[in-house]
């Protein structure tokens, strides 16, 4: 059923953070959802997911140019932001922290939060500076939306392992909630950048999922071998023509270390490919029969 509030569009910091005061004086419980906006149902999912966990829900929609390398797709990166609005107004959030680049990043900017190690491989090792933009802008805006829990996608579970790190290094007060990826009925998972996708590559990227799902069966079925598994996958993505593999990763979800072991509780498969001049990411995690 669609929300009949109506959702508060806030573009300044000082605003949001006095907004999310009184919210906390009144003893409202909030949470919070981190967007770069183009939103889609993966979105709306983890803005339903705050619903169901707090009282006052708040999407962020901003597009953190501190996260772009110089020639990654910042300027093209979709917005539309009135289409966002709508999304957030029906998942029933009540406030919007919409703000611009002057905004967060104001002259003299020069402050910025690292975590060391995890972000230096996979995502890490193709985009090196890509993850001090996000831990600098999620704590930004934690301290700016004050909220008690934050919500963050599966999708992007290196991003969520780090940020939970941020969190429990420098003793945030909030709680990190994760939410399960969202497919495509095709079993594409969702994301802003599909929209630069052609017909063609868009059809091949179901590689993706598909050798995710390879992995999944086969693990389920005993395959011990990490060695075989990537070399299967590998044919199912090429046959998919990408244009680059840059990774197929086996992850411990512990801590978040490549192995090469499947006698654990469970596996993160993961991986990024390029289609075109597009570039994605996919992951799952499955249980192992020990
Ligand atoms: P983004 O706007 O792409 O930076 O993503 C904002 C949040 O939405 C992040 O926590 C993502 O992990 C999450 N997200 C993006 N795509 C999906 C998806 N298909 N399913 C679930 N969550 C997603």
């Amino acid at each position: 059923m669609e929300s009949k509030k109506t959702v508060r569009v806030l573009k300044s910091a000082g605003e949001m953070q006095a907004a999310a005061e009184k919210l906390r004086h009144e003893r409202k419980k909030i949470a919070v959802v981190p967007t770069m906006g183009y939103l889609h149902r993966g979105h709306a999912s983890l803005i339903e997911r705050a619903g169901s966990l707090a009282d006052i829900v708040i999407v962020t929609v901003f597009v953190n140019p501190a996260q772009f390398a110089p020639n990654e797709d910042y300027a093209r990166y979709p917005r539309d932001f009135e289409h966002d609005k709508a999304i957030i107004q029906a998942a029933g959030a009540d406030i919007i922290f919409y703000p611009d680049v002057k905004e967060m990043y104001p002259d003299g900017f020069g402050s910025y939060v690292e975590v060391e190690k995890v972000t230096k491989i996979l995502e890490g090792k193709f985009r090196p500076e890509h993850f001090k933009g996000v831990t600098t802008v999620v704590a930004k805006l934690l301290n700016i939306t004050k909220p008690h829990a934050a919500v963050f996608g599966q999708k992007d579970a290196q991003q969520a392992f780090v940020i939970q790190k941020m969190i429990k290094d420098l003793n945030f007060d909030v709680q990190i909630i994760l939410a399960p990826i969202v497919r495509e009925e095709d079993g594409l998972a969702m994301s802003s950048r599909n929209s630069y996708l052609n017909e063609a590559e868009r059809k091949n990227a179901l590689v993706l999922f598909r050798s995710l799902q390879y992995a999944e069966k086969q693990i389920r079925q005993g395959e011990k071998s990490v060695e075989l598994l990537r070399e299967e996958m590998m044919k199912i993505i090429l046959s998919g023509n990408p244009t680059q593999v840059d990774y197929t990763a086996f992850i411990d979800p512990v801590d978040f270390s490549e192995t090469d072991n499947l006698n654990q509780s469970e596996i993160l498969v993961a991986l990024a490919v390029r289609f075109g001049t597009t570039r994605l990411i996919d992951n799952i995690i499955i249980p192992i029969n020990s």
